[in-house]
């Protein structure tokens, strides 16, 4: 036979799981000695049972019995008891906390008898009929499922009758009449009349709150946030005590500390003569805590010294429910509190202060999520009109003039002059604008949407799908329902982490931990705050503790020094196809037109240059961090003009009779010969490299030979050439004794003094890696011999992700990937957060195998994920030696290795 029930006395706090969180920490309570009164916790097993028998687990009733017993002895009063009855609440409590979304009922085993003897018990009948009421009106609306409305029109009506301001104005005589209409309405609305039967009460109420984990809100919730709809809630019952006897009595909830500064203090609200949840439901102005310590002294020093007690045991701030019956303090609930990310950190550190954890431990409290939270500017706090609303998408604060195309942001941006994109949705062409828009707003598209996920990545503010916002680019002009509430230029405000648009300018912070992580204030400047000097030791512990190193992806010299500042140790990822862009174009395409080798060669020799100069930019930036740099990847069409466009062009030069230039004629036909039906699997990476002679030699070169002038003007660069999207070793060795042919060249000109760089005679002190991308599932599982051609490897996680699942990842996002996550069938998105059962899996493959033929093959992340909490813990234990991101993330990166590290270690991370 199962043990579905557990008393308080056996039960403790690491038992969440089981006993609920609430049942866990009062069975924690009871243990240490505090005044919790009797009770006993209803597994969450049980409710598991029930969702999945649609029956009661045969056993429970009996249990339930038996421990109901043992809680009449406790306190020598019977359930259902005429004289002096044990009256009962019967309480949800869930693994995870859910805040309000589930159903509680007290006062269970008052009915028209007991009534009498609770009254005749405590010399107040006001009291007894004020806990029947309550009664009625929980059971009838929570077990029922009859409208609370209906309960609150008859008080209110009867209130008004009476001439009485609030409950506390209603004397016996009135309350009576409510328990009177309260019966009527349950009669009227279920065909029977309120159970008097104290165990049927206690089984319905049971049931009620088994049932209420399933109710919409608590799904809506789970959803959410994330949460398995299969755990299940615990149920708790627990002697009554009661904050409504006197006026002795009161009720209330506070916390250890304040949570948003960590300060040791008194913070919480109570009420005298209630019950339950009048002090946050707000029906009466509820007092503050300070006050207690006058109206029952007693009471209060008690209520001091349980804090303190809580605090030395949780070692954390604690959040309490508490009622004083008579004088007497009772504690009801208790848990490790909810704060703020500002909170967290200076929580963390403050606890190190007092002694009660150390360093270490503190940073375990914290999360890089939190920190994110603290990079983003805000909106100063203050009276303002929403105008729309939409979804947050990319958290942050921006002010900025409307614009509706991306090239007036960029030439406005150049004037510096702040600027909102704002379109309908956003595509790849106007990545230019998003980067130098302040932020970003949509009318279209949700979470997914490419605005959103792109703003994510860089970590610009965007509100996306606002979408009672009409955008007309070509009137520019924003209208809601028919009238213009902004043309281009007007001024806007948009918060990126609520949604919210307001009209107009909006005051903006700064945040300071930004500028702290960026460099730009250190943490003992006399101006910087708590928070800055908290975040700082805590990093500093990050950084001590952690074992992963962590890069940054970056692509210019600017992005570089960025990624340095906040903190990178290297460059994980440096792109070189924005290398082709611009100006230079004009030099790819007739890389891609050329005729024969010398023309090629030719157009080569153009690019050698200007590649060379980016590189060398690049290494300075990083002094003697590693470099990793890609050769080219993408496939050569993104260089060339659009083919919709460019036949168009010509068909109509050729209705009106035009001229059609040579050249235009070749451009199309190379574009046509380029054009892929799955350019994401077609001529890219690799291939480009074993397709088109010289171009990789190119680059190849441009890089050794910036290597030897950096080297020559005394720096120490240390360079990883990174070849993309490999699947065979025998690509890999191809490409290999093309960049030994070149090394061999740019070595022996350099050492006759003839190098284009300024290295003469430096050509030995080349220390070049060579190493791939493992971006293919091929790739990872042949890893052992493409390891024995490789010094490194860099897994491409994005890529990876694409070709395992076989996601084209704009289409997925844009497209059924809500449907997918609407039916339960992905929670996150794998672009997000690493699939570690399936794309992880080919992760491990691949570092085993590599290790197990090349021992010293360095292994780092270089996708999207290496900025992502949970897929870096995941990193950290597959033993990888780095992750590399946004330098924007790079803190967070930092904080979460060092989490990792200590959470391998055996820390339990707080809830
Ligand atoms: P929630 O999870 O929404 O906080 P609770 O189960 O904690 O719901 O209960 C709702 C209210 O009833 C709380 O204010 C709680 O302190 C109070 N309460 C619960 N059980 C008892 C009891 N046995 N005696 C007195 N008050 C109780
Ligand atoms: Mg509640
Ligand atoms: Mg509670």
């Amino acid at each position: 036979m199962s043990t579905f029930v557990h008393p308080f006395r056996e039960g403790s706090k690491d038992q969440k799981d089981l006993l609920g969180g609430k049942g866990a920490n009062l069975a924690e309570m009871t243990r240490l000695g505090l005044p919790v009164p009797p009770g006993f916790t209803i597994t969450t097993d049980a409710c598991r049972y029930v969702m999945h028998h649609g029956q009661n687990p045969p056993e429970l009733a009996e249990q339930v019995t038996a421990a109901l017993e043992d809680v009449e002895q406790q306190i020598d009063r019977r359930f259902g008891d005429r004289e002096d009855p044990l009256l009962v609440s019967v309480r949800s409590g869930a693994a995870i906390s859910m805040p309000g979304m589930m159903e509680t009922v007290l006062n269970v085993g008052l009915n028209d008898e007991t009534v009498q003897g609770l009254a005749a018990q405590s010399g107040s009948e006001r009291f007894a009929q004020d806990s029947y009421r309550r009664l009625l009106q929980m059971y009838g609306a929570t077990v029922l499922g009859i409208g609370a409305s209906m309960f609150e029109d008859a008080l209110e009506a009867v209130r008004e009758d009476r001439g009485a301001a609030d409950d506390a104005g209603l004397d016996a005589d009135a309350l009576r009449e409510i328990v009177g209409r309260y019966q009527q309405i349950i009669e009227r609305e279920t065909g029977s009349p309120f159970p008097q039967d104290p165990r049927e009460q206690l089984r319905g109420s049971i049931s009620a709150v088994f049932e209420s984990w399933n109710a919409p809100r608590a799904v809506i919730y789970r959803n959410a946030e994330h949460i398995d709809h299969e755990l299940g809630t615990a149920v708790n019952v627990v002697a009554m005590v009661f904050g409504n006897l006197d006026d002795r009595s009161a009720t209330g909830v506070a916390f250890t500390r304040d949570p948003s500064t960590g300060e040791h203090g008194v913070y919480g609200d109570f009420l005298v003569g209630a019950q339950g949840e009048d002090v946050v439901a707000g029906i009466r102005n509820t007092r503050s805590l300070e006050e207690l310590g006058e109206v029952l002294p007693d009471a209060y020093q008690e209520l001091l010294r349980t804090m303190d007690v809580l605090e030395e045991h949780y070692r954390d701030l604690c959040d309490i429910e508490f009622t004083i019956e008579s004088g007497k303090l009772w504690m009801l609930q208790t848990r490790v509190g909810k704060r703020t990310a500002a909170a967290a950190f200076l929580i963390a550190t403050t606890l190190v202060d007092e002694g009660a954890i150390d360093e270490r431990e503190a940073l375990t409290r914290v999360s890089g999520a939190q920190l994110t939270r603290l990079m983003f500017p805000r909106f100063a706090s203050g009276e303002r009109d929403v105008l729309a609303r939409g979804m947050g998408a990319s958290p942050g604060a921006a002010v900025g003039e409307v614009v509706f195309d991306s090239e007036t942001v960029i030439a406005r941006a150049q004037e510096g002059r702040d600027c909102l994109l704002v379109r309908r949705e956003t595509n790849p062409d106007d990545l230019g604008g998003m980067l130098a828009a302040e932020g970003v707003l949509t009318s279209r598209g949700g979470k997914t949407s490419h605005a959103a996920v792109v703003a994510r990545g860089l970590g610009k503010t965007c509100v996306c799908g606002a979408e009672s916002l009409d955008v007309d680019p070509k009137a520019r002009e924003i209208r809601m329902g028919g009238e213009v509430v902004a043309r281009e230029g007007d001024v806007l405000s948009i918060d990126g982490a609520t949604g919210e648009v307001f009209a107009g300018r909006i005051p903006v912070e700064p945040s300071e931990v930004a500028q702290y992580l960026e460099g730009d204030l250190a943490a003992d400047d006399p101006g910087a705050s708590a928070l800055v000097r908290s975040v700082d030791r805590l990093m500093r512990v990050a950084d001590e503790v952690r074992r992963m190193q962590v890069r940054a992806n970056a692509d210019t010299a600017a992005d570089a020094e960025r990624a340095r500042q906040m903190g990178a140790q290297g460059i994980g990822l440096a792109r070189t196809e924005h290398m082709f862009l611009g100006e230079r174009r004009a030099q790819v395409e007739k890389l891609i037109l050329a005729g024969d080798p010398a023309e090629r060669e030719e157009a080569l020799a153009e690019l050698l240059p200007a590649q060379r100069e980016d590189f060398a930019g690049l290494l300075r930036a990083m002094g003697d961090l590693p470099v990793t740099i890609r050769l080219l990847d993408p496939p050569l069409h993104e260089f060339l003009p659009d083919l919709t466009d460019l036949s168009v062009r010509i068909a109509r030069a050729e209705e009106s009779g035009r001229r059609i230039e040579p050249h235009e004629r070749k451009v199309l036909a190379a574009v046509e010969r380029l054009h892929e039906q799955n350019p994401m699997l077609g001529l890219r990476g690799v291939r480009l490299g074993l397709t088109i002679p010289g171009l990789f030699g190119m680059q190849v070169r441009a890089i050794l030979e910036a290597e030897l002038e950096v080297r020559a003007d005394g720096g120490d660069p240390h360079v990883e050439i990174m070849i993309p999207l490999v699947g065979s070793v025998r690509e890999l060795r191809a490409i290999r004794r093309e960049i030994d042919d070149v090394t061999e060249e740019v070595v022996a000109e350099a050492r006759a003094g003839a190098g284009a760089g300024a290295g003469a005679g430096a050509g030995e002190e080349l220390t070049t890696r060579i190493g791939t991308m493992i971006e293919l599932p091929r790739a990872a599982l042949r890893a052992g011999e493409i390891a024995e051609a490789a010094e490194f490897f860099s897994f491409g996680t994005n890529d990876l992700t694409q070709t395992t699942w076989g996601f084209s990842r704009d289409d997925v996002e844009a497209g059924f990937f809500f449907t997918y996550k609407e039916r339960g069938i992905l929670s996150d998105s794998p672009f997000e957060s690493l699939d570690q059962y399936g794309v992880g899996e080919l992760v491990r493959i691949a570092a085993e195998r590599g290790r197990a033929t090349n021992p010293d093959l360095t292994l780092g992340v270089c996708g999207e994920h290496g900025g992502d909490p949970a897929s870096i813990h995941f990193f950290h234990s597959l033993g990888l030696d780095y992750v590399s991101c946004s330098p924007f993330r790079v803190p967070v990166a930092r904080l979460e290795c060092g989490r990792a590290t200590l959470l391998e270690e055996g820390f339990t991370p707080q809830p």
